[in-house]
């Protein structure tokens, strides 16, 4: 009895020292990759130099980037190609004998999973973020669902922001070692104009039916055969048949995975890129259907969470 304790505790001990190590090196490859170097209007600005002399002052200053982009704002977009790279970038205070300030890139650098730990559910937000901030963790929200009562009940759910490009594939909730899946948002189409990556709020364009695609009336009392707004199809706007939202679907699905831009993702989805088919992903919409299939049994949910690949959602 005293051996088996003693052998449980050695092989605890082992896994402990190997945890680490495996830490350790996934955090080696997560770092901050994406800076902006705004366009100051000094009497200098960066936009009236030649690409020539941008890309020597830029090699010179911290050696050779895996990226460089102007964007629309005439800011430049840098992507440093590894962690000591990227501390470099962002101490920068000169290019090219111009003055400049360097910030990391807002929403690049962040990357969202969704982790299952009914450990965590009555714990107070406040203290998850503290005791996660050594990993990068910014934010945590966790998914609440409405039961049939009409009362709303915490899940085992979460999703957990880093503040990092590429996702870990694991986190430590203190003596736990919790997977983390890539977390994909909804796709969003606006519901005025009907086309996709945007909401109604926000929408100029002219109201159209997503029932038979003509501008000027909704679809409420629509009565015309069904024509796609987007891609013609005999099908309404909404439709999961979409060709155009199945494409918009992917490239939203490798924006997550990959955690690049939408042009990029854009640009990867039509090089014939395809999404990982061993990693695990989750969108909203799936993770809600998840949850109601298992409710009101959490532990239901959590066996039934970890080892499930998701549909498209
Ligand atoms: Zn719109
Ligand atoms: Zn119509
Ligand atoms: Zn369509």
């Amino acid at each position: 009895m005293a051996n088996s304790k003693q052998e449980t505790t050695r092989n605890a001990k082992r896994s402990c020292s190997e945890l680490e190590l495996s830490d350790l090196e996934s955090s080696a490859q997560h770092f901050e990759r994406w800076f902006i170097i705004p366009d100051a209007h000094s009497d200098m600005p960066l936009s009236k130099l030649s690409p020539f002399v941008i890309e020597k002052a830029i090699k010179c200053s911290v050696g050779t980037v895996s990226t460089v982009k102007r964007m629309r704002s005439g800011d430049l977009l840098i992507e440093a190609a590894s962690a000591a790279q990227g501390k470099c970038i962002s101490i920068l205070t000169s290019l090219a004998n111009t003055a400049i300030t360097v910030s990391a890139h807002r929403t690049l650098n962040t990357s969202k999973g969704v982790i299952k730990c009914r450990e965590l559910i009555d714990c107070d937000k406040a203290e998850i973020l503290e005791e996660l901030r050594t990993q990068v963790v910014s934010d945590i929200n966790n998914i609440m669902v409405k039961g049939n009562d009409g009362v709303r009940r915490n899940t085992n759910t979460f999703i957990v922001t880093f503040r990092l490009p590429t996702l870990p594939k694991h986190i430590k909730i203190g003596y736990l070692r919790v997977p983390v899946a890539v977390y994909i948002p909804n796709l969003l189409r606006c519901f005025k104009c009907q086309r996709f990556a945007h909401g109604q709020k926000v929408c100029r364009r002219e109201v159209v039916c997503a029932k038979c695609g003509q501008t000027g009336h909704s679809d409420r009392d629509c009565r015309n055969e069904a024509k796609c707004p987007n891609c013609s199809g005999s099908h309404s706007a909404f439709s999961r048949d979409c060709p155009k939202w199945i494409q918009e679907k992917q490239v939203q699905i490798i924006k997550a995975e990959k955690g690049v831009s939408f042009p990029e993702a854009r640009r990867l989805a039509s090089s014939g890129y395809t999404t990982s088919s061993t990693s695990q992903t989750h969108s909203m919409a799936a993770v809600i259907k998840q949850i109601n299939k298992a409710f009101p049994s959490l532990d239901c949910l959590f066996a039934l969470s970890t080892h499930r690949q998701d549909s498209l959602g």
